[in-house]
């Protein structure tokens, strides 16, 4: 069945009116295996639950894509959350990525593990304001300031885990941001964020008329953007994981590199370079174990941008190599979001945070210091992999399968 609109085009979202949801599915992909004349087998061949989804997850859906999901371990972390030793699931088409953060792992693992904190906690929204003046903006913050209290019950009033817990302003000329900080429980928290932040607004508005809100988000917050005000103020979990590596683990698992020549790419490469390059990101790869982490455990793909921002540092002590990766704004969730879909759950529970923590918080910060411990495996065997020439090797091998 081909449904048109009034214009005879395809109406993708009309199948969903009058279809349950796997006919919706079929139908479309049907419909649009006609016009296009391409064969969607595979992206047909789904074990998705769509009724679970429907006004959820995605919309106009055909099907889905399969990521091959490896994992690392055990790996073992010493948190205030996460205690004891997991298998991390990773989704990944990028050979070689696994194998690799799964060596940085049995470095660290055998060497007694990785220390990790969340040092703050807060998702953020930062609407922006346009006032007429800067002695009317100036007025305007001593209100924010006066009448912060009733501020956080209007936002408050439209959740039961988020808890306000800061705005810090911003001024530019006549505008001026509030970015507004909340606590979310185990939600990574940017609906219910901007849900708050909008019944806030309202208040706001309503009794000091001459702000005008233009955008509930105001890119201070700043969401699925780089900036410098996330690796500033944080977004999400503020996140801190540390190991210290013997000289015999170093030689033993890579070859023979040395602390002092870790620490000298360290600096070299991730600090030098980075800063050469006029790059915020000081770190060889943070990226690659938190998309991988992130698809997996269904967080919101796009918010890799700021949660794979953040710095590795690394100090020679006597032989050993203390090694620590700092990530100001990781943002992940462990209810909400793609983290109820049947697999994305499996991929929680697998390391035991899936869903609501008791106290509510404590399963998304465990998986907060996980994905961070992880992060540090993947840093310490990049670093000693380049420190040893055999990036190109490793690759060749796992990534091109030429021996
Ligand atoms: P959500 O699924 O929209 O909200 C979480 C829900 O879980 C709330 O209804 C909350 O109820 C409930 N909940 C139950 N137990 C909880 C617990 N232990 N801790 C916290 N909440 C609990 O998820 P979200 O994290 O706020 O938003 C995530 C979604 O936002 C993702 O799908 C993401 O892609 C999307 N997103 C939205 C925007 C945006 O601008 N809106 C931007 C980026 C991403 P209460 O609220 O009553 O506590």
């Amino acid at each position: 069945m081909v449904k048109k609109n009034h214009e005879n085009e395809l109406d993708l979202r009309g199948f969903d009116k009058e279809l349950s949801s796997a006919d919706a599915v079929e139908s479309r992909r049907s419909a649009i295996e006609e016009i296009s004349g391409v064969s969607l087998k595979n992206i047909g061949s789904s074990s998705l639950d769509y009724s679970a989804l429907v006004g959820k997850n995605a919309e106009n859906v055909i099907g889905s894509v399969e990521i091959p999901v490896g994992v690392i371990g055990p790996l073992r972390v010493d948190g205030r959350y996460a205690n004891g030793e997991f298998y991390v699931p990773m989704a990944t088409t990028e050979g070689a990525l696994i194998a690799s953060v799964g060596r940085g792992t049995k470095a660290v693992s055998i060497s007694g593990g990785v220390k990790a904190r969340v040092l703050k906690d807060e998702m953020t929204r930062g609407p922006v304001f346009r006032l007429e003046s800067v002695s009317d903006s100036e007025e305007f913050l001593e209100w924010i300031n006066e009448n912060y209290e009733l501020i956080k019950e209007a936002a408050e009033a439209t959740t039961g885990h988020g808890k306000l817990n800061s705005i810090v302003p911003f001024v530019l000329g006549n505008n001026v941001w509030l970015r507004f900080g909340y606590k979310t429980g185990d939600a990574m928290g940017m609906n219910m964020a901007t849900i708050a932040t909008e019944a806030a607004c309202s208040y706001i508005e309503e009794n000091f008329e001459r702000a005008e809100l233009v955008a509930i988000s105001g890119n201070m917050c700043s969401d699925k953007k780089e900036s410098m005000v996330n690796n500033l103020y944080g977004r999400g979990k503020s996140v801190v994981a540390e190991a210290l590596i013997k000289k015999e683990v170093l030689e033993s698992v890579f070859h023979g590199v040395t602390a002092e020549k870790i620490h000298d790419t360290n600096l070299r490469k991730n600090w030098l370079g980075s800063a050469r390059a006029g790059s915020s990101k000081y770190n060889a790869h943070f990226a690659n174990t938190v998309a991988a982490i992130f698809l997996a455990t269904g967080q919101d793909p796009a918010q890799v941008v700021e949660s794979s921002s953040g710095y590795t540092w690394t100090e020679a002590r006597g032989e050993d190599l203390y090694i620590s990766v700092t990530m100001p704004s990781l943002e992940v969730g462990t209810v909400g979001g793609g983290t109820h879909l049947d697999a994305q759950k499996e991929a929680l529970m697998l390391i035991k945070a899936y869903g609501s923590g008791d106290p509510p918080g404590s399963n998304s910060a465990k998986l907060a210091e996980i994905i961070a411990s992880a992060v540090l495996c993947g840093e310490l065997n990049l670093l000693a992999a380049l420190s040893m020439k055999e990036l190109g090797k490793a690759h060749r091998k796992l990534g091109r399968n030429i021996k």
